[in-house]
């Protein structure tokens, strides 16, 4: 597969609403993470693009792509980075945020090859 990692660098993974902030997807209340806080994200390749799928924060950082998550015939990846400030336009208002927390560095933590995860019979 691709090395998924490059393209992903510089992209932004705040919120319009607070860029300067990230969210972890497993917390019931949202749990921020700032600048210098590592973030996993679970990323899968989409019509040749990579896409965030879900945040984790430390306590919720996993040492492998979860099972339930993979899909069978989609590239997928587990990645690891250091949130800085480095900037990004929002993807929303399109306006841009000097201090907004972007991808800086990248580690392939593990990947789901298109030959691996579930297939849709195994969701009954
Ligand atoms: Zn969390």
């Amino acid at each position: 597969m691709d090395d998924p990692c490059r393209e992903l660098i510089g992209q932004f993974v705040g919120s319009d609403v607070d860029p300067c902030a990230a969210t972890c997807s497993f917390h019931d209340r949202p749990c921020t993470l700032s600048s210098g806080d590592t973030l996993q994200l679970e990323v899968e390749r989409v019509d040749a693009e990579w896409i965030p799928l879900f945040h984790r924060c430390a306590a919720h950082a996993v040492a492998a792509f979860p099972d339930e998550h993979t899909v069978y015939g989609v590239n997928q990846a587990l990645i690891e980075t250091t949130l800085q400030p480095t900037g990004a336009f929002l993807p929303q208002s399109r306006e841009y945020a000097p201090e907004a927390l972007t991808i800086a560095d990248i580690t392939i933590v593990d990947v789901s090859t298109e030959t691996e995860g579930r297939k849709p019979t195994d969701h009954p």
